[in-house]
């Protein structure tokens, strides 16, 4: 059955700010929201300076935050079953919080376990030349799924940087806000991410993905009228805990480093789609050509995609995203049986086109649909889900919401 939609964060922003009030005995100063997102196309290239395409789900991460003038950090989550984590600001290190990425659902990410998103953006904040913080109370609670690679770390994130932001006075703009919440994930949780869903996650923009040049941060705002257009877009969420902490996100990055060094450019965005075939020629790694291949490829595919919309066709999206799974299972190798079965099952019951989004290895698939048969995809997927004797999967609209705000 599909999952009804989330509250919106301006329904629970009074509830979220009576819970700090219970908690910490005072009102907060204010209350933000910062959304998941699912990304249509450009997977694994934002580390590779590419082109990547997300759009923010409704499904956000809500926090209420007060200034603190000694130094404590103290941070609490509805979601988690434990207490306030207290920190010092002023002690704050990179290996106080970070634990090589251990991820995949609420719980500990290192010493200072789920803790460490929010003490790691005041870290990366105060590197960043904001010694003006001088604490703060935060108190969350957060309708993205964890785990689920709709980016509820980001959400985390980019709520506590923009609740610092505007707080404090910093004056940062949206990317830079993200590159802090990418630094804080990157440097003080450990996960090596690029930095896609912390920019989705701040410059979303409500019925519109957003095309990005993670070289520049440049982004446009493509409008994204699936409605309109009698579609629909369903994520699939396999309830398969993906674990980008294992290694396996790293090795890929590394594999990608590698094939840039051998072809001598900086990063693979340099590498021109129309000379892949050469390239591909002077790789002898096969690992490293396959990696090669799927990043210049998926970079091809975002451009491809960004001229179907502009051209008013949206349907034909749909087999550019199969085909962009195709090459994440069998060049990337980061799909796994339940993700490939989502692809296969959607299909085959009439999807437009069907891809696994996020990091992989679990996590969550999209599906573009004709907005009448998603009933039809939906029970054919759940079908295949059962058969196989997997969890049955959590489905639900992907509806382009707006990126991260103050709600309260
Ligand atoms: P994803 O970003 O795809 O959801 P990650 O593994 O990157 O998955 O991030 C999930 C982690 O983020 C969780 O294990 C937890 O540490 C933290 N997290 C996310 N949402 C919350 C929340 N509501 N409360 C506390 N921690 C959270
Ligand atoms: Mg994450």
């Amino acid at each position: 059955m599909p999952v009804e939609a989330p509250a919106t964060p301006e329904e629970s922003a009074r509830a979220v700010a009576e819970g700090f009030a219970r908690l910490y005995g005072a009102e907060p100063e204010g209350v933000w929201a910062a959304p998941g997102r699912v990304n249509l196309i450009g997977e694994y290239t934002d580390f590779n300076d590419g082109f990547v395409m997300p759009l923010a789900l409704p499904h956000t991460a809500v926090a209420a935050v007060s200034r603190r003038t000694d130094g404590r950090l103290r941070v609490h989550s509805a979601d988690t079953g434990e207490g306030v984590v207290t920190l010092e600001v002023a002690e704050l290190r990179p290996e106080s919080g970070g634990a090589g990425g251990v991820v995949g659902a609420v719980g500990p990410v290192g010493a200072v376990g789920w803790a460490a998103y929010p003490a790691g953006v005041v870290w990366a904040l105060r590197e960043a030349g904001h010694e003006i913080i001088t604490g703060a109370d935060v108190h969350l609670a957060s309708t993205v799924p964890t785990g689920a690679g709709l980016s509820s770390s980001a959400a985390l994130e980019t709520v506590v940087a923009l609740a610092l932001n505007d707080l404090y006075g910093l004056g940062r703009s949206r990317p830079e806000l993200a590159r802090i919440g990418q630094r804080a994930e990157n440097a003080f949780v450990g996960v090596p991410c690029g930095v896609m869903d912390q920019m989705a996650s701040a410059c979303a923009a409500e019925g519109h993905l957003l095309h990005l040049d993670t070289r520049d941060l440049s982004l446009r705002q493509v409008p994204f009228d699936l409605a309109q257009r009698g579609l629909a877009l369903l994520v699939v969420d396999t309830r398969v805990k993906h674990a980008l902490g294992d290694g396996a996100y790293a090795e890929r990055r590394a594999g990608c480093e590698a094939g840039a060094r051998a072809l001598g450019v900086n990063t693979l965005r340099e590498v021109e789609y129309a000379r892949l075939p050469e390239a591909l020629d002077r790789l002898d790694d096969p690992t490293v050509r396959a990696y090669v291949r799927h990043v210049v490829s998926d970079n091809e595919r975002v451009a491809r995609t960004i001229a179907l919309l502009d051209a008013g066709d949206a349907r034909a999206v749909g087999p550019v995203l199969t085909e962009g799974h195709a090459s994440l299972r069998d060049d990337l190798r980061v799909s796994c049986p339940e993700l490939d079965l989502v692809v296969a099952t959607a299909v085959e019951a009439g999807a437009l086109g069907a891809r696994m989004t996020g990091g992989g290895f679990g996590g969550s698939a999209i599906v573009l649909a004709e907005a009448g048969d998603t009933a039809a995809v939906t029970k054919a997927v759940e079908d295949a889900f059962a058969a196989a004797g997997h969890t049955a999967p959590r489905v639900f609209p992907a509806v382009p919401s707006a990126g991260a705000r103050r709600v309260g």
